[in-house]
């Protein structure tokens, strides 16, 4: 595989930065560079923005079926690109390469999923007090959107945005992450060479505040998305509403893991070791505050280290390995604060807590024990492979603990007592709750956090509604 550099993609071509500009990018398992990506600047975000506008009169008169096929078309596309691409996800973001492709054909049935929504974007008529009037609802695109995606899942973030914006009939520009830049230009690809008119679909890089402080405020946009953390949420947030944009805000989490002592243990262990460090645990649903009951905790605390002891840690291109390196270095020195803090505060490291060696950013899966709530991890999202397992003794104790934080988004609990499942269903204060089973971020389910994690749902029937303006109409005939 040789590892594309990336250009812009404006207009329907691919082009360079009108001043040349370009960004390294970093091979996280070697800290080589091997590409470089286009760094877009104010001349070059005016072009996207023109073409963004010019584009969508015709793809939001475009026919909903039209829109369907063409879609379908670069969902098949991306299934036939998903090897090379997976590899290219693989050298730039350092995630197994088994988890890279599943990434890609997960992009692929998210794009068939929005669209079929593409052609259910009903409106209503609403029954009227008086005869002889009609009322209806119509549902129309909200115009240009602006979508800003971060580099943990290359695609995935990308695509749900991107699928929805072009179901709904909104052209956008996407400002893909600068550090993992070509796999999200590869899904671009298929959409172009599906035929998506020119202008309707951009992708730019660059400084991320310098792109997003233009484009949010710009009268062209209209929608602005946003993946990322709390703080940058807060303050793109706040831009959209000073200038009364849509925004829908998926930010971060620090999922709660409820374990009962009626659970099911050992599929517990395994089924939550699999996911803590699945992508190096830089996922915003990762579990990270494992709450067990005391009849079962020393064994769970047992068997998770040694789970966590097995995981083999490589680079992402070795077909063993099951958890590569960190996507970037800055997640080192805060893990490691993290870490060091919550030990300071009397916590207990049952395994891992290092980098691994001094090439490429490896860092050992971590467990901490008995960790009290004033460190640092048990309040911050450690966004790496870091597990926190504390114990409870009564479901009102495992609540309390759960809803303590002002996050919200992703919680998982085991259980096989109909009754606690059913208080947990009601009394987590979560987006998202699975129990007994992973079983979260399908495209066709919602996807999206309550509280500090975010505003609206990035999967599901409801997802697309972020993207349309409702109209009403009423008719005396
Ligand atoms: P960061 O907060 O600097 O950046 C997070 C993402 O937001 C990046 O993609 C970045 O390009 C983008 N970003 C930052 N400032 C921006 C701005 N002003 N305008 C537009 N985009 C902006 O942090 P980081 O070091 O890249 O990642 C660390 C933290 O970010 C993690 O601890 C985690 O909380 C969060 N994060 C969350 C997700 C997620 O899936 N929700 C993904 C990546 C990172």
């Amino acid at each position: 595989m040789t590892y594309p550099d990336t250009q812009l993609f404006i207009g329907g071509t691919w082009r360079a930065a009108q001043d040349g500009r370009t960004i390294p990018v970093l091979d996280p398992a070697t800290e080589e560079e091997i590409g470089r990506v286009a760094h877009a600047g104010i001349p070059d975000l005016d072009a996207a923005l023109e073409a963004a506008a010019g584009a969508f009169p015709g793809w939001a008169g475009t026919g909903a079926f039209d829109r369907y096929k063409l879609m379908r078309r670069a969902a098949e596309l991306l299934r036939e690109r998903s090897d090379a691409i997976a590899a290219i996800m693989t050298a730039e973001q350092g995630k197994p390469l088994g988890q890279s492709r599943l990434e890609v054909l997960g992009g692929a049935d998210t794009i068939d999923w929005f669209a079929e929504e593409a052609r259910r974007t009903y409106g209503q008529v609403i029954p009227a007090r008086q005869g002889g009037v009609t009322q209806i609802t119509i549902k129309q695109p909200v115009g240009p959107v602006a979508a800003f995606t971060p580099w943990n899942f290359p695609i995935n973030q990308v695509v749900r945005k991107l699928s929805a914006a072009l179901a709904a009939g909104c052209s956008i520009i996407v400002k893909a992450p600068e550090e993992t830049p070509a796999s999200p230009a590869e899904l671009i690809r298929c959409f172009a060479d599906a035929g998506v008119p020119d202008g309707v679909v951009n992708l730019v890089y660059g400084d991320p505040a310098e792109i997003s402080g233009y484009l949010i405020p710009h009268p062209i946009i209209r929608k602005i998305s946003f993946t990322g953390s709390t703080p940058v949420g807060k303050q793109l947030a706040s831009l959209a509403g000073a200038h009364m944009k849509k925004a829908t805000m998926e930010l971060g989490g620090h999922a709660p893991v409820l374990i009962f002592e009626d659970a099911d243990i050992d599929r517990a262990i395994s089924t939550m070791a699999a996911t803590k460090f699945r992508n190096a645990g830089q996922v915003c649903v990762s579990p990270t505050r494992f709450l067990v009951q005391d009849g079962v905790a020393d064994r769970f605390v047992d068997g998770f280290t040694e789970a966590a002891k097995a995981i083999k840690v490589g680079a992402g291109s070795d077909p063993e390995t099951e958890m590569g390196p960190l996507a970037n270095e800055r997640r080192i020195p805060a893990l490691q604060r993290m870490i060091e803090d919550a030990i300071s505060k009397g916590a207990r490291m049952t395994t891992g807590g290092k980098r691994i060696g001094n090439q490429g950013w490896f860092f050992e899966p971590t467990v901490l024990a008995d960790v009290p709530t004033s460190a640092a991890i048990m309040n911050e999202e450690p966004f790496g492979p870091v597990a926190v397992i504390n114990r409870f003794d009564t479901v009102d104790a495992a609540l309390a603990e759960a809803n303590r934080l002002p996050f919200g988004l992703a919680s998982y609990a085991f259980t096989s007592s109909a009754a606690t499942a059913h208080r947990l269903e009601q009394e987590v204060r979560a987006g998202m709750l699975t129990m007994n089973h992973i079983g979260l971020a399908l495209p066709e389910v919602p996807f999206g956090g309550i509280g500090d994690s975010g505003i609206g749902t990035e999967g599901g029937s409801d997802a697309i509604e972020a993207y349309l303006d409702t109209r009403f109409v009423t008719r005396l005939d």
